[in-house]
């Protein structure tokens, strides 16, 4: 039997298709399965919190009580009839869950308002009405796929993707992913302006599972867009390579020192040159040595092959030069 969760994103995605689609018809099916998979989802996440439960009972619309045999009562579902949406707010407020709020709020309202108005009547909506309101409702579905700690990418696939690269949710998830990666060394040399971008969907939605990680070798990395994964030395060098591109370009068109190398250490293009004290992104390799003569620290970039503690000039001073 599918689960609740599986029915919830069966009809998302196929309200998601309604919306692909401009065929006019499709508009209404469009209102009523994304309405339907809304609704779904929030169950879930009242059934996420309280697994051990019937869910029978923590989906009834009403409940009454029995005497168990042994001096005690029982809660059981009165009637089949199970939650509708002004029952599931008010059972998320019960269960210490956050209601979806701000436009989104509005936006499930005024849907919920037009999918009584299709069941029941004509109704006034042009198509594109419709999409702007079905749209504005896509924040709903990031917010209880949150709740319920699932990826949506997982569960929704390219309908996901979809509603992930819509200004109604991407602006907000870009936010969400940078703020995922603030608590790494580097997390400040990023431009939120225009973040890394997924080399498999192309949106700027990379980040890291578990947001309070501050080791760079210890990132689980994925796109929230398409859910693909990134191993974390790959993860690293495709940051530093966004972050450090111009200053890239600079050494590629007027010479110079290269933005990056390759890491002594950890042998990935992660070193850094192009910032104030040098250093690896993935490892943390930092090196303190000066060279004895000038001063200069002995960056893989500076170091002198056969020099030892001195600077590539300072041994060509020392040695060639006399
Ligand atoms: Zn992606
Ligand atoms: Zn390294
Ligand atoms: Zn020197």
């Amino acid at each position: 039997m599918a689960t609740i969760l599986e029915n919830a994103t069966s009809s998302i995605a196929l309200g998601i298709e309604d919306i692909q689609t401009d065929d006019p018809k499709r508009a209404l099916s469009a209102i009523r399965n994304f309405h339907a998979g809304v609704v779904l989802l929030g169950k879930a996440c009242l059934l996420s919190r309280a697994e051990s439960a019937d869910p029978a009972i923590v989906l009834a619309a009403r409940h009454k009580l029995v005497p168990d045999g042994h001096g005690n009562v029982q809660i059981r579902a009165r009637g089949h009839a199970t939650i509708d949406v002004g029952d599931l707010e008010q059972r998320f407020a019960d269960f210490d869950l956050n209601w979806v709020k701000g436009d989104a709020k509005t936006a499930f309202t005024l849907l919920r308002r037009m999918r009584n108005a299709v069941e029941h009547f004509s109704h006034p909506h042009s198509q594109k009405d419709i999409k702007k309101t079905v749209g504005a409702c896509y924040p709903i579905v990031a917010e209880f796929f949150d709740l319920l700690g699932e990826n949506p990418a997982d569960h929704l696939g390219a309908s996901w993707t979809f509603m992930a690269e819509q200004e109604q949710l991407y602006v907000k998830l870009v936010e969400e992913c940078l703020a995922s990666l603030s608590e790494l060394p580097w997390a400040n040399h990023f431009t939120t302006d225009e973040p890394a971008a997924c080399t498999t969907c192309g949106l700027s939605l990379l980040k890291q599972s578990d947001s309070e990680n501050s080791d760079p070798q210890m990132i689980d990395a994925l796109c929230h867009g398409c859910g693909a994964a990134y191993g974390t030395e790959d993860f690293v060098e495709l940051l530093v390579q966004h972050s450090f591109y111009a200053d890239a370009y600079l050494t590629m068109t007027q010479g110079g020192e290269p933005a990056w190398i390759e890491c002594p250490k950890c042998e990935r293009e992660a070193f850094v040159l192009a910032i104030e004290e040098p250093t690896c992104f993935l490892c943390g390799y930092d090196p303190k040595e000066e060279c004895r003569t000038c001063g200069q620290l002995l960056t893989p970039g500076v170091e002198s092959d056969i020099g030892g503690d001195l600077c590539q000039s300072c041994w060509e001073e020392t040695f060639i030069h006399q």
